[in-house]
């Protein structure tokens, strides 16, 4: 049975077990969620989170290496973030369109007085995080795992092997074949994926209280719904504008988007997204390694789309009719709110308090649909990382006229 298929069967498995489990045993989940499920996805996502740090640097400073001409970099780098900033606008577009049709929160019956939401009411400065971007300690970036800014550095670095060319040789071996080990170690990972999975998906359908689901049904479904005209729209058109099959790309891809639902994250799956859109759909290792690291951190369609139903669905729920100046401001603060979400489980919720904010609703708003954001958040990672590779297959192709691409992993 080939990794695909096993990984999906453990999906199935892991839900199927954790639904169970909680609507008939819930006190034997308990016992088996601690000693069997959450081992299993714990070891699991360690494994994978291990080669982040290492991946993001080998990879981003080889792919930049790799372009051979600081030009070719500036426009790939100027292509990819366009593409990035236009599919979140036109993801929140879709996300504040539906909610606006389906009007989920304007059923009333929402407990607007008494909601709490004890989490931060203030979130993290995008703007500030970007000014950031060039580390004063690149190893002290490394060890915190500061995305933007292992990326700036690796790109650096990948830049200064270029011009040095023959001079730093020896270096570029090494990290080509350091980037070999970490590839080696990504599939040797893969090998446990369908454990890991499973262990992740029951402990994560299985703790879920489903009383919640039922009250935000409306909610959930728009997000769902967004989310899947997104992907097959804009995914989909995106790659049939470069003339690859739509249904080739999401077949070829699906193993990394079960890893980011099972995970609900970008960051942990970034291993495997790359491994998979180098090997399933064919992406030059350069670009690969440039545009997915990246996407991963600053791309994130799906938390883009929860954000702007989520807006509209509080305004609904608190009876705020927003105005069109208002909507523009939404979609500005949630474009940014996404640009500022780290790739990691639950932050697309924090980022919200800044979007409700720019618009004076209410930010413990949030606590109404903080009950079924971590199903939510499973599957907007899916997408999340989906833009990333459909922005390389697209960036891949449309640089086949100006460059070598027949290096693939
Ligand atoms: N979990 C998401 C990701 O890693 C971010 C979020 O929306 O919370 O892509």
């Amino acid at each position: 049975m080939s990794l695909t298929k096993k990984i999906l069967y453990a999906l199935l498995l892991g839900a199927v077990v954790g639904i169970i489990l909680n609507l008939t045993a819930p006190e034997f989940f308990t016992h088996i969620n601690k000693w069997l499920f959450v081992p299993l996805g714990q070891i699991f996502l360690n494994l994978i989170k291990m080669l982040v740090v290492p991946i993001v640097f080998f990879s981003i400073t080889l792919g930049v290496a790799g372009l051979g001409d600081p030009k070719k970099l500036g426009r790939i780098g100027a292509k990819t973030i366009v593409y990035f900033l236009l599919t979140t606008t036109i993801a929140i577009i879709i996300g504040i369109s539906l909610a606006f049709i389906v009007q989920p929160g304007s059923g009333g019956g929402f407990d607007t007085e008494g909601v709490k939401y004890e989490g931060t009411t203030e979130a993290p400065p995008v703007v500030e995080t970007l000014l950031n971007i060039i580390p004063t300690n690149p190893v002290a970036a490394m060890t915190e795992g500061n995305m933007l800014q292992i990326i700036a550095f690796s790109v650096f670095i990948g830049f200064a092997l270029t011009i040095l060319g023959n001079k730093t040789k020896g270096i570029l071996n090494l990290f080509e074949q350091a980037n070999d080990i970490m590839m080696y170690l990504v599939n040797l990972v893969m090998k446990v994926a369908p454990y890991g999975t499973f262990g992740l998906i029951a402990t994560a359908i299985g703790s879920q209280g489903y009383d919640a689901i039922k009250a935000m049904a409306a909610y959930f479904l728009v997000v769902v719904a967004a989310l899947f005209i997104h992907a097959a729209v804009t995914y989909g058109g995106t790659v049939a504008l470069v003339k690859r099959s739509p249904i080739e790309f999401f077949k070829g891809f699906f193993p990394a988007m079960t890893v980011a639902f099972s995970t609900s994250s970008s960051n942990a799956t970034l291993p495997v997204s790359m491994e998979t859109a180098q090997k399933n759909l064919k992406v030059p290792e350069p670009i690969s390694s440039f545009v997915q690291p990246l996407g991963a951190t600053i791309n994130m369609d799906g938390t883009a789309i929860m954000q702007g139903v989520a807006t509209i669905f509080i305004a609904q729920a608190w009876g705020v009719d927003l105005s069109i100046t208002q909507i523009l401001m939404v979609i500005l603060t949630a474009v940014l709110a996404s640009v500022g979400t780290a790739g990691v489980p639950g932050v697309g919720l924090i980022m919200l308090a800044m979007v409700l904010d720019s618009v004076g609703l209410p930010v413990a708003g949030i606590g109404l649909i903080i009950g079924i954001d971590r199903l939510l958040d499973m599957t907007r990672t899916a997408v999340n990382i989906t833009g990333d590779a459909a922005c390389a297959v697209y960036v891949a192709e449309t640089e086949k006229k100006h460059m070598d691409v027949t290096k693939t992993a």
